[in-house]
């Protein structure tokens, strides 16, 4: 500015007047100053234009206009005074703008785009342990999932633990349950093949493969001891088939098939005995058998059938009395076709009560009977229908009505 007066004033002074008496805008009109006066006083006018430029109040070197000076010491000047808006410290404005950027409360976006803002000294600890896209492992295949997406991911992971859907207490990988349920699950195990014997073993299929083959012994002594226990109940069942179907009605009809064969055998061997089922004469009382030789013994024998009646120790022996004393009598039937001309052959006996026979049996049955050596004669046997169809019945009868005693 001073350059232009020096040349347009010096080389004609006496145009210097006029020009410095014409009427000239302030040099700042364009950036506002209204003022308009003589070309003379324009210089007084600048030393106090705000629109003038002059040096920085602070001395930071800038030419600042003074109607900016008050913000450029504010905001600009490198020689400020100023706080951080966000750690409050007071710094120089050129320390601040470095500072700016750098300060560590400053909240900032977080880098992984999870659209968290926390202060800057926070992001390392965020980014690290808070913030929702950091890459977590997942529990069960160790893979690395964002933090946000990590749990949709063990829902379909294939080696997280799934509940067996046969309720069993395991709980395999999701890739493993087709191999558990067919190989390892307790809820779809099978029972060993030796279970009726008493085996515990429950497993699965491959197991039990695995046990039967180990533990044939076991299953040897398991099956032996199931063996004793059914031949003990086999044999209590026997005695109570047994005990139901004895007689106890005091008679028994005797019915002696395949005569014929029995007649020749007792012919050709001696004393050939058949014996009866034996019978009670009563539900409690004594137990009997009739015995049958069909060629005869003592005065009978070779001519006669003999029969005799035994008593045989019974249960309920040591109740009765003794000696026996109830009347017998054997029977013979004819078995004519028609009945009104059968002639029955008929014996019967009261016991002698000194016959030492009907004592009380000892344990072992005394082999001697009581009855008829000459029964019926082979002679008589031929001559009626006492054997038809090669059948013979004989009835031993029981009475007690005749007795003395009891
Ligand atoms: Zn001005
Ligand atoms: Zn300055
Ligand atoms: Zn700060
Ligand atoms: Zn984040
Ligand atoms: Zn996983
Ligand atoms: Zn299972
Ligand atoms: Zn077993």
């Amino acid at each position: 500015m001073c350059s232009i007066f020096e040349r347009t004033i010096y080389p004609d002074p006496e145009s210097e007047k006029a020009i410095m008496g014409s009427v000239v805008y302030c040099i700042h009109h364009k950036e506002g100053c209204q003022w308009s006066d003589e070309l003379r006083k324009l210089k007084a006018h600048l030393n106090t234009c705000k629109h003038d430029a002059v040096l920085c109040a602070a001395q930071c070197g800038a030419m600042i206009p003074r109607v900016l000076m008050q913000d450029h010491l504010r905001y600009t000047c490198p020689r400020r005074r100023a706080n951080c808006e966000h750690c409050g410290k007071e710094f120089s404005g050129s320390a601040l703008e470095e500072h700016q950027g750098n300060c560590g409360h400053e909240p900032v976006y977080c880098e992984n785009k999870c659209g968290a803002k926390v202060q800057r000294r926070h992001t390392q600890q965020h980014v690290q342990q808070h913030c929702s896209k950091r890459l977590v492992p997942c529990r069960h295949c160790g893979q690395r999932y964002t933090q946000d997406t990590v749990s949709a991911h063990g829902a379909m992971c294939s080696r997280a633990p799934v509940p067996c859907p046969q309720r069993c207490l395991a709980a395999p990988a999701r890739d493993e349950l087709d191999a558990h349920l067919r190989d390892h699950c307790a809820a779809g195990s099978v029972l060993c093949t030796y279970r009726d014997a008493g085996c515990r073993f429950k497993g699965t299929r491959q197991a039990l493969e695995r046990h039967t083959e180990e533990s044939s012994q076991q299953h040897l002594a398991l099956v032996s001891a199931l063996a004793t226990r059914q031949a003990r109940q086999l044999e209590s069942l026997r005695s109570a088939v047994a005990r139901l179907s004895v007689n106890y009605t005091g008679a028994l009809v005797w019915r002696i098939s395949d005569w014929a064969a029995k007649m020749a055998e007792a012919k050709c061997k001696d004393g050939v005995e058949l014996v009866s089922p034996a019978f009670y004469t009563s539900q409690y009382g004594y137990k009997l058998q009739a015995s049958l030789f069909l060629n005869g013994n003592g005065a009978g024998e070779a001519s006669h059938m003999s029969v005799y009646i035994k008593i045989l120790p019974g249960e309920y022996d040591a109740l009765l009395r003794w000696p026996f004393a109830h009347t017998v009598s054997f029977t013979l039937f004819d078995q004519s076709s028609s009945p009104d001309r059968a002639c029955n052959i008929v014996e019967s006996f009261v016991p002698d009560p000194t016959w030492k026979n009907f004592q009380r049996p000892s344990k072992e049955p005394d082999a001697l009977g009581f009855g008829f050596p000459r029964f019926v004669s082979h002679e008589m046997l031929k001559k009626r229908n006492f054997v038809k169809d090669d059948v013979m019945f004989l009835r031993v009868k029981v009475d007690p009505s005749k007795i003395v005693a009891v």
